[in-house]
């Protein structure tokens, strides 16, 4: 049964990176019928919060990743969060210890660098193993100095092979790694150490994560080896650049799943874009539907090379998917958006939601952005917003003039539908010889503020006889 997780540290929003890490992480899984754990690793006390926990669970159900076992779920092999397993790590490193694979190391930073230093090394070189084979003489001085040790893992010198299944063999020459800390002074365990009894004790057959942990990986294998853990599979994701080709950061823009949501992405368009940062099928294909996903992911297919995120497709492609959707949806969805343009408010009638709904099938194929939804059918509710361009250009005193005797006309209108406005209108441009342009032009900008907007007579018609009069009124001359 395959297992695998995604093992977020809840120190900030979840990031566009690890959003594709996280997807990827679930595609295979469901790709084989497998389980997808959630671990947080929250060890970092300092940088740690909870509220970044919880936005990173709330903006991975948002966009579709979810889990089968996690700190809100449950499951067996809880808990999910590394601080709460403190006691599991203590456990293992005792053990280690009693095997001699790990020892006390009592060198402070300082003494390192300075010996480093005096043996002619860069200061930062690392550990140089001082500690190893310490004399109980010298230990129990240290013990009586009040030094707090770490425990250090003993490396052993041999290279170490990562067979991963996206980058290949990747060799680590022996000598090449120092020996490593596994459980800091205050009783804490390192990132490496926790990562190792956590996806052992949580099963975990598939290690499915960034490029930028393909370093501490040969660490992670000595460990599996001295505790006598099968060692899963390693697949390393390319990294996610800017279209500069540098690591993707705030230069860039919005670099978190909860920005894109924010400015009203729909999940199915994010999901879709984020599955085609580093993976694709030979036809490079675009568009695919979560199950065409599920169906089509494999590790086989994700790139060495590094993905670039292209915010300019993202948005195309929300487009696609706006134009995919209903307007019943779109609407739901960008009600926030509304409430905050005072378009909409809270328990609206049925028939304001109705004529909103119809509002947003008039302007869907426009609609990008969930949050451009009050921009594009605004006018309709309240008094249009008008663009200064397309007033000194089209509401002009001719402009004014044609809409004096088109305001004339529409008032004997009865019927108001799209047929006889259009009709009236049309009569109107060949009786006194205009082009439809410089009626049209004049109309739409009086009655919606912009110059683009959906059908001309089904915008007049669906404004509805009041707004449309009023509005006349207002700009004929
Ligand atoms: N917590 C680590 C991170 O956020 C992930 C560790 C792992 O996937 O092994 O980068």
């Amino acid at each position: 049964m395959v297992r695998v997780r995604f093992a977020p540290s809840p120190t900030g929003y979840l990031h566009l990176g690890n959003a594709r890490t996280a997807l990827f992480n679930y595609l295979f899984a469901k790709h084989n019928n497998g389980i997808l754990v959630l671990r947080i690793e929250d060890t970092d006390a300092e940088r740690s919060k909870k509220e970044y926990e919880t936005a990173i669970m709330e903006d991975l159900k948002w966009f579709g990743v979810k889990w089968d076992e996690g700190p809100d779920t449950g499951g067996e092999n809880g808990p999910y969060r590394q601080t709460e397993r403190l006691g599991l790590y203590r456990q293992a490193a005792e053990k280690l210890l009693q095997e001699g694979k790990v020892y006390r190391c009592y060198c402070t930073r300082e003494e390192t660098e300075e010996r480093n230093r005096r043996a002619g090394k860069n200061e930062s070189a690392g550990y140089d193993n001082f500690c190893r084979d310490l004399s109980p003489q010298d230990l129990g001085r240290y013990e009586r100095e009040g030094r707090k040790p770490v425990l250090r893992f003993r490396v052993p010198g041999k290279k170490v092979e990562v067979n991963d299944l996206v980058r290949g063999q990747v060799v680590f020459e022996p000598g090449s790694i120092p020996d490593f800390v596994i459980m800091k002074s205050d009783g804490l365990p390192t990132f490496h150490f926790a990562v190792v009894i956590d996806d052992c004790m949580m099963k975990i057959t598939h290690v499915i994560r960034g490029e930028d942990h393909l370093s501490n990986t040969p660490k992670h294998i000595m460990l599996f080896e001295a505790m006598g853990f099968d060692i899963p599979g390693f697949a390393h994701m390319s990294m996610t650049l800017g279209r500069d080709k540098t690591r993707l950061s705030k230069r860039h823009g919005a670099t978190s799943v909860r920005a894109y949501r924010d400015e009203g992405y729909l999940p199915e368009a994010f999901f879709n874009y984020i599955a085609l940062l580093g993976w694709g099928t030979a036809e490079s294909q675009d568009i695919f539907s979560p199950e065409e996903l599920v169906r089509e992911f494999s590790i086989e297919r994700c790139n060495k090379s590094n993905a670039v995120f292209d915010p300019e497709k993202l948005l195309w492609m929300n487009g696609l998917y706006m134009r995919k959707t209903t307007p019943a949806r779109i609407l739901n969805l960008s009600l926030p958006y509304l409430k905050e343009a005072g378009i909409a408010g809270d328990g609206e009638t049925e028939e304001k939601m109705h004529y909103l709904e119809k509002a947003v099938s008039l302007e869907q194929e426009k609609i990008k952005l969930l949050k451009d939804v009050p921009y594009h059918i605004g006018f309709f509710v309240k008094e249009p917003v008008y663009e200064e361009k397309a007033v000194s250009k089209y509401l002009t005193e001719k402009g004014k003039e044609v809409l004096g005797a088109i305001l004339t006309s529409f008032e004997g209108c009865e019927e108001w539908s799209i047929h006889d406005l259009e009709a009236r209108v049309r009569d109107f441009c060949e009786a006194k010889g205009y082009k439809a342009g410089e009626v049209f032009h004049p109309l739409r900008v009086a009655l919606s503020g912009k110059t683009t907007g959906p059908g001309l007579f089904e915008m007049i018609e669906h404004l509805g006889r009041d707004k449309t009069l009023e509005r006349l009124k207002k700009w004929s001359a």
